[in-house]
């Protein structure tokens, strides 16, 4: 017995009733509230109770069923929920037949070049605006973002173009206006298990973009899922953006047999970023497809008007027009594999 789930009716007293249950069998209940429903981890050696004992949790008042989950990841595992997660972001599925594609730049540099970049991505087909605002850079050095003024770029974009907005969190102090002005909270590759961060965003309700760490198993992925699963905010999307490996000829290996792996052991949405996955421009196209062939639920492409002279990331960043031709060719990709674009 690992999860309890609660029925949509259950009252305040059914679920302290089944805390006290928990408690005085050894173990303890972490409660996550839902936006449908209320569900109840359980924590502790959970192998010693015995089915007369999950048989009458079972019979509670308010408890819907008692689920035994094998996997170290809970509510993230394809046990825990056989259906896959669709998640809306302002009316935009992600997780459903429709493959969604989130572009833009990789940071937000100023106002004109980031509403043109809107712009064109919008008119190419994007379904989502993506630009940092708070960058992680590795020399401390270089360009950081613009911060909350990036921000409020990206919602004015956003606004002009009806685009909902991706962007990064790298600090719990952020938090509040990043849900301010964001539609889709992302986690860097670099934060990934920053532990401490993954359970702020968890407990907001705003959907999450966790990207895959430069060199996390796909299990530590799916528990760093857990931590903000955990929190109560199940709206979590697993975006492979390619691992450190010894090769040297891309900026990093893009692990696309990641994409039906992870559809074996979880219910969530899967993005692929081709750009950091590749680092380079001419490279992008057909890692792109290559991940709608393999069962991506949804791609995270940089564009730039002007590549030569971004402040991050310009050689893989796709010109606008090259992101046109792109969006055209994955069409018939998806067809191909029972998908849309
Ligand atoms: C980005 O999306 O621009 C980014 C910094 O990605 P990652 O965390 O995958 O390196
Ligand atoms: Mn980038």
């Amino acid at each position: 017995m690992d999860i309890i789930v609660l029925r949509t009716d259950a009252t305040d007293e059914d679920i302290k009733h089944v805390v006290k249950k928990l408690e005085s069998r050894g173990l303890r209940a972490n409660v996550s509230h839902g936006t449908e429903r209320t569900i109840i981890g359980v924590i502790g050696d959970t192998s010693k109770v015995t089915e007369e004992e999950e048989d009458a949790i079972r019979a509670v008042s308010g408890v819907e069923n008692v689920v035994r989950i094998l996997k170290p990841y809970k509510l993230a595992s394809r046990e825990f929920r056989k259906e896959n997660t669709e998640i809306s972001v302002r009316g935009v599925m992600v997780g459903g037949k429709k493959i969604p594609v989130m572009a833009g730049p990789c940071a937000v540099e100023n106002k004109t070049v980031l509403t043109s970049i809107a712009e064109k991505v919008k008119a190419g087909g994007a379904s989502f605006l993506r630009g940092g605002a708070f960058k992680p850079r590795t020399s401390p050095y270089a360009f950081q973002g613009l911060g909350e003024e990036g921000l409020k770029y990206l919602a004015e974009a956003s606004a002009r173009t009806g685009l909902p907005v991706v962007t990064e969190i790298m600090d719990p102090r952020d938090l509040e206006v990043i849900v301010k002005y964001s539609d889709i909270i992302q986690i860097g590759a670099r934060n990934m298990q920053n532990f401490r961060l993954l359970l702020e965003v968890g407990s907001t309700q705003k959907p999450v973009l966790l990207k895959r760490g430069l060199s996390s198993t796909i299990k530590e992925w799916l528990m760093s899922a857990e931590y903000i699963m955990s929190r109560g905010n199940h709206q979590v999307m697993l975006c492979e953006r390619g691992i450190r490996t010894f090769e040297t000829a891309t900026r990093n290996t893009l692990d696309l047999s990641a994409v039906p792996v992870l559809k074996q052991l979880t219910h969530l949405p899967v993005v692929v970023d081709p750009s950091h996955g590749v680092g380079k421009r001419d490279l992008v196209a057909p890692m792109a497809k290559a991940a709608v062939a393999a069962g991506a639920d949804a791609l995270l492409i940089e564009v730039h008007t002007n590549p030569e002279e971004a402040m991050s990331d310009g050689e893989q960043s796709l010109k606008p027009e090259q992101f046109e031709r792109l969006m055209k060719e994955l069409k018939p990709v998806a067809e191909a594999v029972g998908r849309e674009m």
